[in-house]
């Protein structure tokens, strides 16, 4: 039987960096949609069939979810090839984010850097929380009335770690309003490293900190970029600095090293992600890389590739992909102006629906916004009209408190020095509060066995016979007698009573607990639970009761940022408005607003089929500096400027209101919210 070539598939350009196996370094650097991603797939593909071990390959990619995708298209890719019955992927151990990979190598190399084994992470909220604390117990608060919040000490101290640059280079050039600070907040970041070391605990951060430390040992480097006979990474324009340097340190010569990635769709500069990574790339090993262009898209039909180059045509720097495809015909781009949020939450629902009944299941459409909260709105209307949805890019399952309050009792299992944790855990005990806590955790963090010093502690009077209940489970948890996830069966039935006790809605956060305990099934080990949960919180679904099945149909929400790589027919953006995009938050620099502008891009270039940009002509913003939410006159976006509106078509609705389009007068704000609120501390 002949089997089919996948090569066969691809253009020619693809097949070239598919195929490439010289020593050098390879870069494909191509505009969206233009199968970078599917390039990478198949070239781990190809590798695997010509021999290379997929244990010795290491796939970074920007979520969980893409780097099982990717899997998921080599596997098919390998079946078809090589005429294999089985229908598992390629079994590619090494592949997630850098931070998953990061947390992986460290705790297997752990004994040999000075780090425990059984170190947890903490997540970004757990994270300001320690800094907050650390901050309080140094005495920064109460003295110096003005000194920067934990959010944004945080802030700061993550961009120096992630970008290299010194502290006073990073507060000049991005907090310059703190620069009085410096000397203050060395004092407080060096206590903070203390902190998390005497807790055993590890930031986001340190995951790539400590990596790039470690291959800074020639030993050590040595040993760990010798396990990789290749390292492939997608969307490489949002990596930071420190990601590059990793990458460098673990393939010094590049031979073995693909990265793919578009300068026009770097969105992650915010967080100190780099396009300097992908546009230096080609000098930065030591020897020069191949790098391989493509310019044919293939997801989006032309009206929808003309709207989006359009906007980023007018962006400052020039990106020089040039693409065309070759699905024709297709209906515009549109413009759908609404009164308000409301009305808009109405019209997309009723669009959703129109779509589906033309045969756009609910899954192939999405709907993206700027931030988090925009689409509460939605999430409202479709609720009532009980449309399935599961949202992407936001964090509420793992923040709601009953979620807290469970994932913390496993984590202070796992490591009983962690205090964030152990502070939380105890206090759910009536009759433990802040004072007692502090004395127990200050007791086990001396101990040189922390879990004989809660043993021996002594609660106060009114909490004496729920203590001894707890020091029974936190016993058994410890020792890790139990399996898990049967562990933590164990923890939720402890936990379900004092849940019962605190909250009146207990029945319904039962469910969310559930929803834990059938995510826990899919890890082999508690710690892994954990630190995959940590870094890549699961998503949120409209009736909680867990994940969508995979033959139901339900439509995708999520932020823009996390919908970065994938494609869908029908794509709904929301408040494609001055104040969202660009963010309200983002106008200071030109910078920030060329970032934006890509973020558009990126939302745009997502739509295959159908795309909407809705523009609410009146709609909240919500002031962070206190002044609550407040009504303002926004009009479209300034990155669809009136020469463009060509390439898009115009609606108003309900039709009734076609008078509020926008003239060029209304678009202008009336009002500064922000220039209002400044005026008020002046
Ligand atoms: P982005 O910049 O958004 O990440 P990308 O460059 O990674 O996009 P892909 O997601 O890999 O693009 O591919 C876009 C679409 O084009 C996918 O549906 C993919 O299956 C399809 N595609 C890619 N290459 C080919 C090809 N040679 N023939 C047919 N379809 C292709
Ligand atoms: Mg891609």
């Amino acid at each position: 039987m002949q089997l089919p070539d996948p090569l066969a598939e691809l253009n020619a350009q693809q097949r070239e960096a598919v195929t490439h196996d010289d020593q050098r370094p390879l870069l494909v650097i191509a505009g969206a949609g233009s199968g970078k991603t599917n390039t990478l797939a198949h070239r781990v593909a190809h590798l695997i069939r010509n021999g290379a071990d997929p244990q010795r390959m290491m796939l970074l990619t920007f979520s969980r979810r893409a780097a099982q995708e990717m899997e998921r298209r080599a596997g098919t890719v390998l079946q078809r090839a090589m005429g294999l019955q089985s229908t598992t992927p390629p079994n590619l151990p090494w592949s997630g984010t850098f931070h998953s990979l990061g947390a992986r190598l460290l705790r297997e190399y752990a004994p040999r850097i000075g780090l425990a084994e059984n170190f947890t992470i903490h997540d970004r909220g757990d994270s300001e929380d320690l800094m907050g604390l650390v901050r309080h117990e140094i005495g920064f608060s109460e003295q110096k009335k003005r000194f920067p919040l934990k959010g944004t000490c945080l802030g700061i101290y993550s961009r120096v770690l992630n970008t290299r640059e010194p502290l006073a280079e990073v507060l000049q050039s991005v907090y310059p309003w703190c620069t009085q600070w410096e000397d203050e907040l060395k004092k407080l970041f060096g206590a903070y490293v203390e902190a998390k070391q005497q807790q055993n605990v590890l930031d986001y951060d340190d995951l790539l900190g400590f990596w790039a430390d470690m291959m800074s040992e020639p030993v050590l480097a040595q040993e760990v970029g010798a396990r990789f006979d290749h390292a492939l990474v997608d969307e490489y324009q949002d990596t930071n600095r420190l990601q590059a340097e990793i990458l460098l340190s673990m393939k010094p010569t590049g031979e073995g090293v693909t990265v793919v990635g578009d300068d026009a769709q770097s969105i992650y500069s915010f967080r100190g992600a780099t396009v300097r990574n992908i546009l230096d790339f080609p000098h930065r090993f030591s020897q020069p890389a191949r790098v391989v262009t493509l310019e044919r898209n293939y997801r989006s039909t032309q009206p929808i590739l003309d709207a989006s180059n359009a906007v980023i045509a007018a962006a400052r720097e020039r990106f020089t992909k040039n693409l065309y495809t070759e699905k024709g015909a297709g209906a515009k781009a549109q413009i759908v102006l609404v009164p308000d949020e409301a009305q808009q939450a109405r019209w997309v629902a009723d669009e959703v629906l129109r779509r589906r009944e033309g045969g756009v299941t609910l899954k192939s459409q999405a709907v993206l916004f700027r931030a988090s909260n925009h689409s509460a709105p939605l999430e409202l209307e479709l609720a009532r009209r009980n449309i399935p949805f599961v949202k992407f890019g936001g964090l509420k399952f793992l923040e709601a408190a009953h979620v807290k309050d469970l994932m913390a009792v496993l984590r202070f299992a796992q490591n009983p020095r962690g205090r964030m944790a152990g502070f939380r855990v105890v206090q759910l005990i009536p009759g433990i509060g802040p004072a007692s806590a502090t004395r127990l955790l200050d007791a086990m963090a001396d101990a040189p066995e922390p879990l004989v010093a809660l043993q021996q502690f002594e609660p106060p009077a009114a909490a004496r016979e729920e203590w001894a209940a707890f020091t029974s489970l936190y016993a058994s948890l410890v020792n890790t007698s139990l399996a898990f996830p049967a562990d933590m069966e164990l923890a939720r039935s402890w936990y379900v009573p004092h849940l019962e006790r605190m909250h009146d809605d207990a029945q319904v956060r039962k469910l969310d607990l559930e929803q834990l305990a059938r995510m826990a099934a899919a890890y082999p080990t508690r710690e892994r639970f954990l630190t995959e949960l940590t870094l890549d919180p699961p998503e949120v679904t409209s009736d909680q009761s867990g994940p969508p099945l995979l033959d139901e149909d339900y439509l995708i929400l999520s932020t823009i940022h996390s919908a970065k790589g994938q494609e869908w027919k029908a794509v709904h953006v929301l408040n494609v408005v001055d104040g969202c995009i660009p963010s309200d938050m983002a106008t200071g620099t030109s910078e920030e607003i060329e970032e934006e502008r890509r973020l558009l891009y990126v939302a745009m270039t997502r739509a295959k089929e159908h795309l909407h940009l809705v523009v609410p002509q009146r709609f909240y913003v919500t002031q962070q500096s206190g002044g609550g939410d407040r009504h303002m006159y926004a009009g479209r976006s300034r990155f669809i400027a009136e020469a463009m509106m060509g390439a898009f078509e115009q609606l108003a609705w309900p039709q009734a209101d076609a008078s509020l389009a926008p003239s060029r007068e209304a678009q202008a704000p009336v009002m500064s919210v922000r220039d209002r609120s400044r005026a008020a501390w002046r």
